[in-house]
């Protein structure tokens, strides 16, 4: 992304984690220390219960708030399930869809995921596409074929203006959560094919203005050489973003890398 037009997007997903007072808590700490910056955006993504808490608490100022997940539905009979109407009535402006648990772990398909894309946007809400190859996969040199089937069916149902709102997260599925980073070259190889991709369907000037987040066992002690990358921009943090000094560290290194 050229540097006149950068913007940095900083997203702490903390799972399954947290108590109503450990999130208040949490959102009250990076809250205070969050520097408010032109082209830096900062979105904490609790569990659904919590979703309305967290919003009150950042409410007066730059910091925003995301859903781990939503139903493509509007409503109706489909127990157990949060509609994107619902996230966006409790101050919710942004959803990861297709993280990789939820596409390991819960079975969601490409098709289900980009529905899930199409209907955040009808709703309001800006999805964060999360795309990643598993090791079999990176092992096997299918990275970039995994990658942008998962990017192209994500964006499949999209109007053109859509799928330029829309945040992508390269998250490598053997870094989440495992202590083991891509390094910030394989990091920005996967970007480059991304954005390569992006300029092909939507042409250069667009494409360089969709935000492509890394994802993957992103801390402190890694952020700034990764955030340096020219195709990084961002970072989707999981378990350093339950300490607020932890995650504020890696804001404060993306406000640097604008
Ligand atoms: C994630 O949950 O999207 C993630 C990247 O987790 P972690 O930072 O813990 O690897």
């Amino acid at each position: 992304m050229s540097q006149d037009t950068r913007r940095m997007v900083i997203a702490g997903n903390w799972k399954m984690n947290t108590t109503l007072e450990d999130a208040q808590e949490l959102a009250r700490a990076i809250a205070a220390g969050a520097p408010a910056h032109e082209g830096l955006d900062v979105i904490l993504i609790p569990p659904a219960p919590f979703l309305e808490a967290v919003a009150r608490v950042v409410s007066d100022g730059p910091v925003t708030v995301g859903a781990q997940n939503m139903h493509p539905e509007s409503g109706g009979a489909y127990t157990g399930e949060v509609s994107g109407a619902m996230l966006l009535s409790v101050g919710v402006d942004y959803v990861v869809c297709g993280h990789s648990e939820r596409r390991h772990v819960f079975g969601e398909s490409e098709t289900w995921v980009g529905n899930k894309v199409a209907a955040a946007h009808r709703q309001g809400l800006t999805p964060i596409l999360c795309v990643g190859e598993t090791l079999e996969d990176r092992e096997a040199s299918r990275t970039s074929d995994v990658v942008l089937s998962q990017l192209r069916e994500g964006l499949a149902d999209l109007g053109e203006a859509e799928a330029l709102a829309t945040i992508i997260a390269y998250e490598p599925v053997w870094a989440i959560g495992t202590g083991r980073t891509a390094t910030p070259e394989q990091a920005q190889e996967v970007h480059l094919a991304i954005r390569e991709w992006l300029t092909q369907t939507y042409g250069a000037p667009a494409a360089q203005l969709i935000s492509i987040q890394y994802g993957g066992s992103v801390k402190p002690g890694n952020a700034e050489e990764l955030l340096a990358q020219p195709d990084i921009d961002g970072a989707l943090v999981g378990g350093a973003s339950l300490e607020a000094e932890s995650f504020l560290a890696i804001v404060r290194a993306s406000a640097r890398a604008i």
